[in-house]
């Protein structure tokens, strides 16, 4: 490739991040690192043919949180980076879509920084962005909306972050991506009705995007908790609520079969 790569020093560690599935979508940086990487750190989300994609001989850590399931402690996590780099390691902590988009990635590389390990941030195609664009579903278009919010829908706990400003997320942006939406569901829906978005609003629960798996399920506000209690949809999913759900109608270009 007629390209000049970065060098990846030995003792530092690459934050990457590998999109939200198709290994088609991950950066020539990501890609780079994957080739040159000693040790590859990655989390849950990553699609195992990105982690294949490995330098041969590369030495592979799954470590991810996942919800419901145990998983390492982020501390731990931090640690174990900081523990490679300094063993003298090219050290690729690979995240699934942004390493900066809900991932935890900040406090990583917050870690880093404060123990003096040196560190690149790879950006990476979001779900919220390029898993929508997967299921037709486009994040802004000219007559639906002006502004998007992306939202966690639980917070360190599990539960939704207290104090949560339902009324001004509801009022300020048009179209809402949630991430980590299933199992506060209900909840969520709740709380946007009651901030006064309408129950007709459509939206949509895209699950597994841009993988062989993706599923989507098109509905309403006010139908979405008893269609998903119908149709039970696999997480890693979000939820989108707004008019641009309904231009799926027309884009859903994608056949994951
Ligand atoms: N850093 C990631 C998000 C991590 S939080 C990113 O930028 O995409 C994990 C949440 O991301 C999941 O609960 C889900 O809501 C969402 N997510 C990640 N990959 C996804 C995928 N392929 N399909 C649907 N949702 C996905």
């Amino acid at each position: 490739m007629d390209m000049t790569f970065p060098h990846f020093a030995p003792g530092s560690v690459w934050l990457v991040g590998a999109g939200p599935g198709d290994p088609g979508l991950l950066t020539l940086l990501a890609l780079h690192a994957l080739k040159t990487a000693d040790t590859i750190v990655h989390d849950a989300l990553v699609d195992p043919r990105i982690v294949a994609m490995a330098r041969p001989g590369a030495v592979i850590e799954p470590m991810g949180k996942r919800g419901g399931i145990a998983s390492p402690r982020q501390g731990d996590i931090n640690a174990r980076l900081l523990e490679l780099a300094a063993q003298g390691l090219r050290v690729l902590r690979l995240k699934g879509g942004d390493p900066f988009v809900f991932g935890r990635g900040a406090e990583e590389a917050l870690a880093l920084a404060d123990a003096g390990i040196p560190f690149r941030v790879v950006p990476g195609v979001t779900a919220g962005v390029g898993g929508l664009a997967y299921a037709g579903i486009p994040t802004t278009a000219r007559d639906c909306n002006s502004s998007i919010a992306f939202v966690t829908g639980h917070g360190q706990d599990g539960e939704m972050p207290a104090g949560f400003d339902w009324d001004g997320l509801a009022r300020g942006a048009q179209v809402l991506v949630f991430y980590m939406a299933l199992r506060q569901l209900d909840k969520v829906v709740d709380r946007l009705l009651a901030a006064g978005r309408k129950a007709d609003e459509p939206v949509a629960i895209v699950s597994k995007a841009a993988t062989p798996r993706q599923k989507v399920l098109e509905s309403t506000l006010g139908m979405i908790v008893a269609d998903l209690a119908a149709h039970p949809m696999e997480p890693p999913a979000m939820l989108v609520v707004g008019g641009v759900v309904a231009l799926r109608a027309r884009l859903d270009w994608w056949n994951p079969g």
